[in-house]
């Protein structure tokens, strides 16, 4: 196989200025190789990755059991549509019911479409007048239309109206807020159980049981965003099992497919023929790689007990985290949840971002103030060490 010849990070700005629609901020980079938690660029630099994929590389950059199935499925069946079944598809959802509520699947190919499904199963299942959905502020869904409306935060709305009707916002973590917001037009609930782009939020004793209870006295449905939180990234498959409610509809993406693109809602079987034939498809959805790659993380991430690894590696980061916040004033706040990772600053984080890079470490901030890692669950704890090094060095950099 030949090599690949790699252009400089600098060539390949310029390319992107040439031929890319610039509707990204990208740091002038070029990733071109990653193994576990590191990534190389096309200078040679090597970067400790606590933050691969934006979420998506839960088991690491090229996690070989996923590799070598998606490698094998190529050459034996890469897609065929959704008018047939496919072994491999059946099984993936029956393993993903077996680690949440014993539901249904439907596959799709973001966490986007995995909303977009969320919210018409929501208007499908309840009478024809409920078609209203309540979301938070600070939440996050997603870009499609469907998504960004029920995503409450203005910056991602500007210049996109009108949106789409029917989504009301509550504050995060109010229940009478949301009780005042339920009324005969109400569907469902929709929610991320941790906060991910709005800063690692966590929320508030009580408060997703709350919901459930609403949701119940109300005839809605409760919906979990589990994009960024699910498929093992706290520690738990889903998040909403840390919290002892159980949701009618969880979404998924991200690390879903061990790296590769894949979506999935969950929902339980009593709800599941609401979805019913001809009201929803995704031509790509649940095809056999994704499949494939879905299955071979979930076997991966219980053969290596990677469960457990990511609640003790959440644990050295919380530690090491805490200890730093003694050190400085910058630090608001740590919250740690598995390997969902805020630091909250009094601060911007963008600076912090850039002084981490400078010393070869990829974090991210989002939320203006908040560093976020997501690094892999099978980081080793010598790297989660080195990363908090690096890291604390760079805020007290920062800090002056
Ligand atoms: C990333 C994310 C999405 C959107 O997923 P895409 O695959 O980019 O469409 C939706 N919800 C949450 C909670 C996310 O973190």
């Amino acid at each position: 196989m030949s090599q690949p010849r790699h252009l400089s990070s600098s060539q390949t700005v310029e390319l992107f200025q040439r031929y890319v629609i610039p509707n990204y901020t990208r740091y002038p980079l070029n990733i071109v190789r990653g193994e576990g938690s590191t990534v190389w660029d096309s200078e040679g630099q090597r970067y400790l990755d606590l933050f691969p994929g934006w979420g998506c590389n839960l088991l690491g950059h090229c996690p070989a059991p996923v590799v070598e199935a998606v490698q094998e499925q190529l050459r034996t069946l890469i897609h065929v549509p959704n008018t047939w079944h496919m072994d491999l598809q059946g099984q993936w959802a029956q393993m993903l019911s077996e680690r949440s509520f014993g539901g249904l699947a439907f596959f799709c190919n973001s966490g986007t479409e995995a909303n977009e499904a969320a919210i018409k199963l929501a208007r499908l299942h309840t009478p024809p007048e409920r078609y209203k959905i309540i979301t938070f502020t600070g939440g996050f869904h997603g870009r499609t239309m469907g998504s960004v409306s029920a995503t409450a935060q203005p910056k991602y709305h500007e210049g996109l109206g009108p949106l789409l009707a029917g989504f009301v916002y509550a504050p995060y973590g109010d229940l009478d807020a949301v009780r005042k917001l339920i009324d005969a037009e109400t569907a469902a609930i929709m929610i991320e159980p941790v906060q991910g782009e709005g800063g690692i939020r966590i929320p508030p004793e009580g408060f997703l049981q709350g919901l459930r209870q609403l949701a119940d006295e109300h005839g809605l449905l409760l919906i979990f965003d589990e994009v960024q939180t699910g498929c093992g990234r706290t520690g738990n498959w889903f998040a909403y099992q840390h919290f002892g409610v159980t949701p009618d509809v969880i979404t998924l993406a991200k690390a879903l497919c061990g790296g590769l693109v894949g979506g999935a809602m969950l929902t339980k079987s009593e709800i599941a023929p609401s979805l019913r034939p001809g009201m929803h498809a995704s031509t790509f959805g649940g095809n056999p790689i994704a499949a494939r790659a879905g299955i071979a993380a979930l076997e991966m991430m219980e053969r290596e007990k990677l469960l457990d690894n990511a609640r003790r590696l959440g644990e050295i980061f919380r530690q090491r985290l805490e200890a730093l916040r003694q050190q400085t004033d910058v630090i608001v706040e740590v919250r740690v949840l598995g390997l969902m990772i805020g630091v909250e600053l009094r601060v911007p984080g963008a600076p912090v971002v850039q002084a981490c890079l400078e010393r070869r470490l990829l974090i991210n901030c989002t939320h203006g103030t908040v560093l976020r890692l997501l690094p892999a669950m099978n980081l080793t704890a010598a790297e989660a060490e080195e990363g908090c090094d690096l890291l604390g060095k760079a805020i007290l950099a920062v800090a002056g």
